[in-house]
């Protein structure tokens, strides 16, 4: 008998198309009862990672177990999970009574037993006597719901669902939102539901595993992964916030915008370069100009619906994003503080460009696939490996398809301020971090030129 906590653990999981790697090495668990959301940006591999689990794919490395049980070679008909997929893949020529009792027919059910389990599926979803309709005549909502009641009709220990509400309106999916957790509550099943809405992700869960390119970014609580995101990535994704370049001046004691700001971190050292996270609900616009800690001018101020969205420059061309309650016209000039505890320090994953390469000769390195040129370099013979590092600032990007040396797509922009930090995946799918002043859009292909006395070249030992 199983009596571990965990209804569902998943052990260096990855998976690969052809040479494309989409998941790498997840590992997660999944305790018995929890509303688990897996949650992050389009193609980051969530509904991959769920078709494992539903047995519709299988792994190229790692194991899966459910309940105790090793899933390698069970089919899909045979784990104890079903699946509620975004189309409600109902069948159209039947009505709702045996679009949900179609499975346990399948099984052969006894008939008696049926009925009593479509009726209580039914009722569940809260659709009794909806049974005779044609499920063409619901609406989207309801659709959805018998969705839902033919994955519970078979009493799955796991319901998997992936992006469930994304084709009902604001109004329905709001509504399914609170139905779906009270549905949640009363069935004591296990969710694991799959979602690129933080605020979906943020309503619904017990915990909530954050995604990006196939590497789990972070798992916690919905107040964690808001409040304590771990890196810059999540703080951008769940939710708005100002995300700024910073340096931990030692314990408590953090400087950003050219000014110094308590805080409540510790441990980072001294001089550590470090990103701070704001929300901005928590950046106060304060009347008594003597007390703000910085100034500005308001940019552009747009009512939300219930506070204030404001952009505000400061004179050292740091854009900052702030809600409030009152508005604050263009022009306006204001006065900020920020609260100690408001500000979040989080660790920088790097602070400058590091790749492998090759030395071509005293003045040429062979990296991304093409050759750059350097200055001269002593002590290092032709042909060597070597490690090539480069700020983030050193990079100039083109769009000029005749100037750049190689090439690569912009896969994920953060604003930080005043500058906006890129990942550029390059055509040799390594990726490199450039700090511009340009803006580029999501997907551009660029090209990347780096000046030669920009490249810093060290003897890679392995
Ligand atoms: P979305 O929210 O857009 O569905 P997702 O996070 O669920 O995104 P996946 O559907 O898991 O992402 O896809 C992850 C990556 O794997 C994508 O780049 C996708 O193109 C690729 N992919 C998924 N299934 C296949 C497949 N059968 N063959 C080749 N590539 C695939």
């Amino acid at each position: 008998m199983v009596n571990s906590n965990y209804i569902i653990e998943i052990k260096n999981i990855s998976k690969s198309f052809s040479d494309k790697m989409v998941l790498d090495d997840v590992s997660l668990s999944v305790k018995r009862g929890e509303f688990m959301t897996i949650l992050g940006p389009s193609g980051c591999g969530k509904t991959t990672l769920l078709r494992l689990l539903a047995g519709f794919n299988s792994a190229s490395k790692g194991e899966i177990s459910i309940d105790g049980e090793v899933m390698t070679n069970v089919p899909p008909h045979k784990r104890p999970v079903n699946t509620v997929f975004q189309r409600y893949a109902l069948f159209p020529n039947y009505n709702v009574y045996d679009n949900i009792a179609f499975g346990l027919k399948l099984q052969k059910v006894d008939k008696k037993e049926i009925e009593q389990r479509v009726k209580r599926a039914l009722k569940m979803v809260g659709m009794t006597d909806y049974e005779h309709r044609d499920v063409q005549s619901l609406s989207g909502g309801q659709q959805q719901r018998v969705a839902i009641a033919r994955a519970i009709v078979n009493r799955p220990q796991v319901l998997l669902l992936d992006e469930p509400l994304a084709a009902l309106d604001l109004k329905m999916r709001k509504d399914m939102q609170m139905e779906l957790k009270e549905m949640h509550k009363s069935l004591g099943i296990t969710f694991v539901y799959v979602t690129h809405d933080q605020e979906e992700a943020l309503t619904l869960s017990d915990t909530i595993v954050v995604m990006n390119e196939g590497v789990i970014q972070q798992i916690g609580t919905p107040t964690d992964i808001y409040n304590e995101p771990c890196n810059a990535f999540v703080a951008d994704f769940i939710g708005e916030s100002n995300i700024l370049n910073a340096t931990m001046v030692r314990d408590r004691l953090v400087r950003f915008m050219d000014k110094e700001f308590e805080c409540i971190d510790e441990g980072f050292g001294e001089n550590t370069p470090v990103d701070v996270v704001i929300r901005p609900e928590d950046v106060y616009i304060i009347r008594n100009a003597e007390a703000a800690m910085f100034h500005g001018t308001v940019r552009s101020c747009i009512f939300k619906g219930v506070h204030y969205e404001m952009f505000v420059e400061t004179p050292d061309g740091y854009e900052i994003q702030i809600q409030d309650y009152n508005c604050f016209e263009p022009g306006t000039e204001v006065g900020m503080m920020i609260k100690p505890a408001d500000i979040h320090v989080m660790r920088k994953e790097r602070t400058e460009n590091h790749i492998e390469g090759t030395l071509v000769d005293a003045t040429h390195v062979e990296i991304l696939g093409e050759t750059f040129e350097c200055e001269a370099v002593e002590g290092i013979e032709a042909g060597e490996s070597v490690d090539v590092a480069f700020d983030f600032s050193a990079v100039e990007l083109t769009d000029d398809p005749d100037d750049g040396t190689s090439w690569g797509t912009i896969r994920f922009i953060l604003y930080k301020g005043d500058r906006y930090h890129l990942t550029i995946r390059t055509d040799e799918d390594e990726d490199i971090f450039v700090d511009t002043h340009d803006v580029w859009e999501d997907l551009d292909e660029v090209g990347i030129k780096i000046a030669p006395s920009a490249l810093r070249i060290t003897k890679l030992t392995k």
